[in-house]
């Protein structure tokens, strides 16, 4: 593979901020093209929270003026990477306290399109190497909304770099009101129902939709899927449209950080060889879930944003015929209060079956994945889902809906998959209540068998997620969108 010169921008890079899943693909797949021989660097804003994470305070490279706001650039790296970090710095617009996107009471900060237009300008300067800093990307990355405006400003200039742009969540789209448009001074030949007008609204996400050489989402099944009207957030016809351009990359995982076999936060760590040392975790999870310490019960898990999306009505739907079961039940999570009170009032009316832990505890978290024999993730949608990749390392057999991501990485234990050896969990055919309770129902026939289950175990184990994967693909991405810009 050619080494290419890339700037990837991203308004979330882990560790230096996250609230998403943007966060971990940014924090990781620089490293690894950086891995494969490529020149990246990030571009993210100056948040206050990325500032304080510093050790050291970034170098300032260069000052400059955009819209009415004098801008800098300074650079810092990636923790633990060599990769540059460049942050676009601006006192009054980034560095304020809490979340990058929603003030204390939650609310969109309401200079967002200022806020996000400055970086994209500045971004701009950056690809057409207009900074002084004598470094001109091939390929111009950008992810999601708050980076969408790039490609539209880009896509005037001549010789440009290629571009990408990732979808990872349609939902999230970036639209303001005309006035924002006006005041980001963008020529009115954009506004227009082909370019980034949408119903009478600025839309920044139109402008990578519209415009990128590529794009991509994180999965091929949820690439397929937004161009469909039941997910595409209103933009299926564009994406129909693009479709010739569109396709899915699945994220990898941090392999490091999830390992069964060096992970400090399990009593025990253990791996394909050593099955057996699982089932300490699993008596520590019961212990620390105060639920019955029985071996030979199916520990079924949920580890979840207690939202609509992930299923979570549905979950509260079949509990009263899932406790009929020979099965426990542990919940991790936080979100709609509405979920939070009905799952713990389930939890004292089926105290010997159901336990949960409301908040949010990554120690927990990879304990559970140690502990439980089944993960649960019955989502309505989801772009590609991290939780079924990590319990398929853990050994722990996910139960998911067969939407976005999830179709992709687990394969169905079906009578044939089986015989296979291919099988690595279980799809459920719908995303519905009966179709929950009927993967259950297969998942405990199996675990009724020790050999068959097992067998599917280690299989699940040896599933490569590594970002090492992904980063190939994206390699070969990028040299697609370099062969498409014109
Ligand atoms: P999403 O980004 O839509 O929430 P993903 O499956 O892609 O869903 O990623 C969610 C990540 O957040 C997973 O790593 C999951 O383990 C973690 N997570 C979610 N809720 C909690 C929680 N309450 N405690 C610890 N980790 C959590």
């Amino acid at each position: 593979m050619i080494a290419r010169r890339i700037l990837f921008c991203a308004s979330e890079v882990y560790p230096l901020i996250k609230t998403g899943g943007l966060a971990d693909v940014a924090g990781s797949l620089p490293r690894a093209l950086n891995k494969a021989g490529h020149d990246v660097h990030i571009v993210m804003p100056a948040y206050q929270s990325v500032l304080k994470h510093l050790k050291r305070p970034a170098k300032v490279l260069v000052e400059t003026g955009v819209q009415d706001y004098t801008v800098r650039i300074s650079q810092t790296t990636l923790p633990g990477s060599r990769v540059p970090v460049l942050l676009v710095d601006c006192p009054e617009l980034y560095d304020r306290p809490g979340n990058p996107y929603l003030d204390d009471q939650g609310q969109p900060w309401p200079d967002n399109a200022m806020r996000f237009g400055v970086f994209n300008r500045m971004i701009l300067a950056l690809a057409m190497n207009r900074c002084g800093l004598q470094w001109q990307p091939h390929i111009v990355h950008c992810n999601d909304w708050q980076t969408g405006l790039v490609l539209a400003l880009l896509s005037s200039e001549r010789k440009r770099p290629a571009t990408v742009f990732t979808i990872h969540n349609l939902a999230y789209q970036g639209v303001f009101d005309r006035s924002a448009f006006e005041q980001l001074n963008l020529s009115d030949y954009l506004w227009h129902y082909e370019r980034l007008e949408y119903h009478d609204q600025f839309s920044f996400i139109k402008g990578g939709l519209v415009y990128a050489d590529r794009i991509n989402t994180v999965s091929p099944n949820y690439a397929k899927e937004i161009q469909t009207s039941t997910f595409g957030h209103g933009m299926q016809g564009l994406l129909q449209h693009r479709a010739d351009r569109l396709s899915g990359i699945i994220n990898g995982i941090d392999t490091h950080t999830w390992n069964p076999g060096t992970d400090v936060l399990l009593a025990h760590k253990y791996n394909k060889q050593h099955l057996d040392d699982k089932l300490e975790n699993k008596r520590a999870l019961q212990k620390r879930y105060s639920l019955p310490e029985k071996q030979d019960m199916l520990l079924l898990a949920v580890i979840s944003r207690l939202v609509e999306q992930k299923g979570i009505d549905m979950l509260l739907a079949v509990l009263p015929d899932l406790v009929k079961r020979p099965v426990q039940l542990v919940v991790l999570g936080s979100g709609h209060k509405l979920f939070e009170s009905a799952l713990q009032a389930a939890s004292q009316k089926y105290s010997e079956k159901l336990s949960v832990h409301i908040g949010y505890d990554e120690t927990l978290s990879h304990q559970i994945e140690g502990g439980a024999d089944v993960f649960l993730m019955p989502s309505r949608f989801e772009p590609c889902g991290l939780n079924q990749m990590y319990s398929q390392r853990y050994g722990t057999i996910p139960i998911v809906s067969p939407v976005g991501g999830l179709f992709d990485t687990v394969v169905d234990a079906s009578a044939e998959n089986l015989q296979a050896q291919t099988a690595t969990g279980f799809v459920m055919q719908q995303a519905n209540e009966q179709a929950l309770l009927f993967a259950i129902d297969r998942a405990i026939d199996l675990y009724q068998q020790p050999e068959q289950w097992r067998s599917l175990v280690k299989i699940a184990m040896q599933q490569d997620f590594s970002w090492e994967k992904s980063a190939t693909a994206y390699e070969q991405l990028y040299e697609q969108a370099l062969r498409d810009n014109p």
